[in-house]
């Protein structure tokens, strides 16, 4: 056949020039060969990729051919439709599979059935579509039949293959397809599916075609070739369609270059008793116990199992002893199979160098292997498997390192549920994603994300989930189903999310339309709280009292490897002795930033800086400044303590003067009084400091200098703290540090300030030293000038951002979606730094700072400071640290070592 076919350009349309060589755009495998391997995620997808790679380890793969991604963007780039001569080509492909199957398409005797299947680089499960036994038609349905002797087998797989094909490619309901089958087992009073006999589906068959006759006024094409073109078409529409277009949003996933779609021989589960369907992983994706974990359904196909119409078997006699199921396991109904399994995971996971998430069917006793990728997992156990991996020589400690996501270990910050506190359990499901979470209940997913843009946290309570869930499971806190075991689509995606969630608590009924729930016997309305604790199945009513989670074990053990080839240091950004002390606890090896404007949100404090900043005399300014000070002089000495022996960056006051002042709704008498003023006077005065732009006006060093008292207070407080918590000789000095900084004699004076106050209070030489923060795109430009004064910068990514881009980081998040959805900012540069512009800056001030001060320190205190994308810039810039909120502090010592390691790889 034709695998090298004729070329396309599939961004113009047009056929590339002579003497470029061809795309080829299928790619065969099956029977110990294959056209393409592992290595070609890009262009085959990860299931095509991997069925390569299979076929070529020798492994039991049905035979079959994938269509590359280019197809698929040429597709939407051609107004959804396909080069018309890879018709031709697809021709061929079948004549191979026909010959190496030795069954013949839409033949009357042995049809060869196919599965048309979807196939991402990145794995996006159930977001797509896939069509199951295509080439069935009134015809073929009774050679099937003859074929397997089985006529209930064959209109069963016929009547699957007209739900699919009429809902994935004629557009028919999925529901119009259920209700079809609810009314026929009312009517016959049948219990579930396996009831039906062959005529009971041959029947459903015939109600099938007619609904997608009269939904769609086109009858149900009766061709194979028709059926497959049209399939793989659709499969490619699905890449855009709304589903798998908000998982790429949520999940950072490309849109280029889009799905690829393969083509396979059937084989069947739901051929008789000695046929299964099952999903495996090679450890448990929950725990990353090193033990084979998964579900099987006998006599059924693969949708059943994840779509959780049946509740799945267990695949282990162990796993099934720790249940309180009775029916046999894999292990126990079919030894041999099972055996045979076990030996292709232990292949795939030396292969691969990871734990593996596998598709099987057994047809009549014999084992297919129909997909495998890596499988998702809590990030509990990607640690655990990753530490045992290297135990067992599978790994090394930098693959080890490598392998993990940064962003993921924010799930085993998850707080757990106090073992203090007391609870009633009300009802127990499957611990599919662990976590404890407290929220009210909501039924939809829209009500789910209606809640969370209230600000509210909810639970999603629904029977089971769906690809079109997804928006409200990512609102979610948590998610509880009464159906589905732990492969079903809510584990699944709950798990990628971090979110805690409980599947298959079977006593939990649902009423969607009363709005009203029984969890056994409680009886919840919608927006009632409930406690989920997704490591343990448990369901609580009420707000249970929750504890973080602590560094230890084998997230600890990952660390400490990160640590030893980070060569960045991590601060965290901390105003209370209790922040620091979270932030130690995290790793964090001092404070990059303290803002102490946080200090001052007691409502007393918040009084006297009034006092201080509205005085109208000497007096009335040292009366403010008497109350003030002592206390800032206590808050700096606890945090000199906490830190012990670490650097802290003291950054003084800094955001415009407006926020500390009382708004026009305020009472405002007391103020008035220590003022003495008349309450209408002090309005007119504060109505006089408010300003058009705060955020670009009197702020920062700026009101530093203009109202020196305050800095002045905040410098001396500081110093005579340094001088209560009576340092080690080598402790590091203070790093005091100025905000909004702009031009070189601004900083000059602010040092003169700091240097006058040092002295008045007999601080010692070494005491501290004077840094600068870079947030505003001239500080950036004349940071030479600056760091004449400056021993140290602190990058503020967060303003430079807003000042750089014009951006108001208040605002902007109002159309920011829309701007990182049209493709015109690559992703919020609020949280990922924007390279190209923000970086350029970063890029000369580092320049220009080192022609004057070669040994100057750069830090980085934005929030970006937590964004292993953001880390790996600085890295390269050779910063000397960042600095992120607490609980970012091990995912920056993560990413950082891992620019660490990736800089070593390519240099
Ligand atoms: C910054 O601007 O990046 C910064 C750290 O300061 P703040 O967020 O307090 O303005
Ligand atoms: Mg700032």
């Amino acid at each position: 056949m034709s695998q090298a076919s004729t070329p396309y350009s599939a961004d113009s349309g047009t056929s590339p020039p002579e003497d470029e060589a061809p795309l080829r755009r299928i790619y065969h495998f099956g029977n110990g060969e294959a056209d393409g391997d592992a290595s070609m995620v890009q262009v085959l997808g990860g299931k095509g990729a991997n069925l390569a790679e299979m076929s070529k380890m020798g492994l039991p793969v049905p035979c079959g051919f994938t269509l590359t991604t280019d197809l698929c963007a040429y597709y939407h780039a051609h107004d959804n439709t396909l080069p018309p001569d890879l018709r031709t080509d697809i021709e061929a492909a079948i004549k191979k599979l026909e010959a190496e199957t030795k069954a013949e398409f839409g033949d009357n005797k042995n049809p060869l059935l196919l599965s048309v299947r979807s196939g991402a680089p990145s794995s996006m499960p159930g977001m797509m579509d896939t069509v199951l036994n295509l080439g069935l038609n009134d015809e073929t349905v009774h050679a099937l039949a003859a074929h397997f002797n089985d006529t209930r087998f064959a209109w069963d797989s016929y009547r699957r293959f007209l739900q699919l094909y009429g809902d994935v490619v004629m557009g028919v309901s999925h529901d119009r397809f259920e209700d079809i089958l609810d009314d026929y087992k009312l009517e016959k009073k049948l219990d579930s599916d396996s009831d039906f006999t062959a005529q009971d589906w041959q029947h459903i068959c015939a109600a099938f075609r007619d609904a997608i006759g009269e939904d769609t006024g086109q009858a149900f094409p009766q061709s194979p070739s028709e059926q497959l073109w049209a399939a793989v078409s659709a499969v490619f529409a699905s890449w855009h369609n709304p589903r798998a277009i908000t998982y790429r949003r949520l999940q950072n996933i490309a849109e280029s270059p889009g799905t690829a779609v393969t083509i396979q021989a059937m084989v069947f589960g739901n051929l008789s008793g000695d046929s299964a369907t099952g999903v495996a992983f090679t450890r448990n994706p929950s725990t990353g116990q090193a033990r084979v974990f998964g579900e099987f359904l006998p006599n059924a196909q693969g949708e059943d199992i994840v779509s959780g119409i049946r509740t799945p078997l267990h695949i282990t006699k162990e796993a099934r002893l720790g249940s309180s199921m009775r029916e046999p396991s894999l292990e126990e109904s079919m030894p041999e199979t099972f055996s045979q399994l076990c030996d292709v995971f232990a292949q795939l996971e030396a292969r691969f160098h990871d734990m593996q998430d596998i598709e099987f069917t057994i047809q009549q006793g014999a084992l297919f292997i129909l997909q495998t990728r890596d499988g998702k997992r809590t990030t509990r156990a990607g640690l655990k498997i990753a530490a045992d991996m290297v135990g067992e020589g599978i790994l090394t400690q930098d693959e080890a390192v490598m392998r993990l996501d940064p962003i993921s270990l924010e799930q085993l910050l998850h707080p757990t549920l106090d073992p203090n506190a007391k609870y009633e359990i009300i009802v127990k499901g499957l611990p599919a994603s662990p976590g404890a979470a407290s929220g009210k209940v909501a039924f939809t997913a829209a009500q789910a994300e209606e809640r969370a843009g209230r600000g509210e946290d909810v639970i999603l309570l629904r029977s089971e989930t769906t690809p079109e869930d997804i928006h409200g499971m990512y609102a979610a806190q948590g998610i509880l189903t009464s159906r589905g075991g732990m492969t079903s689509h809510a584990a699944v995606v709950a798990r990628g999310l971090g979110r805690p969630c409980i599947c298959g608590a079977t006593s939990i009924q649902i009423d969607l339309e009363k709005g009203t729930a029984l969890l056994g016997k409680h009886r919840l309305v919608e927006g009632d709280i409930i406690t989920i604790d997704g490591s343990t199945g448990n369901v609580m009513a009420g707000k249970v009292a929750t504890l973080e989670a602590e560094l230890s074990g084998d997230f600890a053990k990952l660390m400490a490897w990160a640590d030893a080839h980070r060569t960045l240091e991590i601060r965290a950004n901390a105003e209370t002795p209790m922040d620091a002390a979270r932030a130690r606890r995290l790793g964090a090896e001092g404070i990059g930033l303290v803002r102490t404007e946080h200090m001052f949100f007691d409502p007393e404090r918040l009084f006297n800086l009034r006092l201080l900043l509205l005085s109208q005399n000497p007096t009335q300014e040292r009366k403010a400044m008497d109350t003030l000070e002592p206390a800032q002089r206590e808050d700096f000495a606890k945090l000199f303590k906490e830190m012990a022996g670490h650097p802290i960056t003291i950054r003084l006051l800094d955001p415009p003067i407006h926020e500390f002042l009382p708004t026009p709704h305020d009472d405002i008498t007391d103020l008035a009084d220590a003022l003495d003023m008349t309450e209408r006077s002090l309005r007119s005065k504060i109505e006089g400091l408010q300003e058009v732009n705060p955020m670009l006006g009197h702020r920062g060093s700026r009101l530093g200098l203009t109202m020196p008292q305050i800095y002045e207070m905040q410098l001396r407080a500081l110093f005579a703290a340094r001088q209560d918590s009576a340092p080690a000789p080598d402790a590091p000095p203070i790093e005091i540090m100025f905000p909004l900084i702009m031009a070189g004699q601004e900083l000059a004076q602010l040092c003169e300030m700091t240097q006058n106050i040092a002295r008045e209070v007999k601080a010692r030489e070494g005491d501290y030293i004077i840094g600068s923060m870079i947030e505003v795109p001239r500080a950036a430009l004349v940071a030479d000038q600056l760091a004449a004064h400056a021993v140290f910068f602190s990058f503020g990514t967060n303003d430079l951002t807003q000042t750089t881009l014009a951006l108001s980081r208040d605002d902007a998040g109002r159309f920011l979606g829309d701007y990182t959805s049209r493709a015109i900012l690559a992703a919020d540069p609020f949280r990922t730094l924007d390279i190209d512009g923000v970086g350029s800056l970063m890029k000369i001030a580092v320049a220009k700072a080192r022609s004057v001060r070669p040994d100057i320190k750069l830090g980085l205190c934005g929030e970006h400071g937590g964004d292993p994308q953001s880390i790996r810039f600085c890295h390269a810039l050779g910063f000397d640290y960042v600095s992120c909120s607490p609980y970012r502090v091990p995912i920056a010592r993560l990413a950082a070592a891992q620019a660490a390691l990736l800089a070593a790889k390519s240099s």
